[in-house]
């Protein structure tokens, strides 16, 4: 949702609607509408954004490699600064890493990227269908959170089989 500063009434915005994911470009991992409740205030060319978004995260787990969802409900708090003519552009970008700092452009600024960005933070680099997911069978490709094999489970970590060989002299 594209947000016109002069939109925005002295008392604040107060924004709660539903955003298809396909308008954000994360439906490959949100597959329902997300959830947006946000307020905007706008102190002369500041403007604060804080809120919440509910979203349904459906993950490959790493280890199973079964998909599995888990609904995410991160908040945010922002400042929005103006792009004044001739900032320097690299500037911006360490500041904005260091802060809750977002610049925008012109006479608006666009919610979404904000709530797409609160969504892949939320993804985990290795997504885990369960903390303790035993993950599937290197030899015959058993889930083994469904059911154990009888296969031979000779260690790959080459450390381990070392300390083995140790143990048995
Ligand atoms: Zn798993
Ligand atoms: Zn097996």
């Amino acid at each position: 949702m594209l947000i016109k500063l002069k939109d925005i009434p002295e008392e604040g915005l107060h924004l709660r609607y539903k955003e298809k994911p396909e308008l954000l470009s994360v439906s490959e991992y949100v597959k329902k509408d997300v959830e947006v409740d946000a307020h905007i205030i706008k102190n002369a060319d500041a403007i604060f954004i804080d809120g919440s978004i509910e979203a349904e995260l459906t993950m490959e787990c790493s280890r199973c490699l079964k998909f599995f969802t888990n609904t995410i409900n991160p908040n945010f708090s922002v400042n929005y600064l103006p792009v004044l003519e001739g900032s320097d552009e690299e500037e911006l970008e360490l500041n904005k890493a260091n802060m809750e700092i977002g610049f925008y452009k012109g006479d608006a600024f666009e919610l979404d990227d904000l709530i797409k960005e609160q969504i892949i933070l939320s993804i985990p680099m290795q997504p885990l269908c369960i903390t303790s997911c035993k993950g599937i069978c290197q030899v015959c490709g058993q889930n083994l959170n469904i059911k154990e094999c009888n296969c031979e489970q000779e260690n790959i970590n080459p450390k381990f089989a070392a300390l083995k060989n140790l143990l048995k002299k």
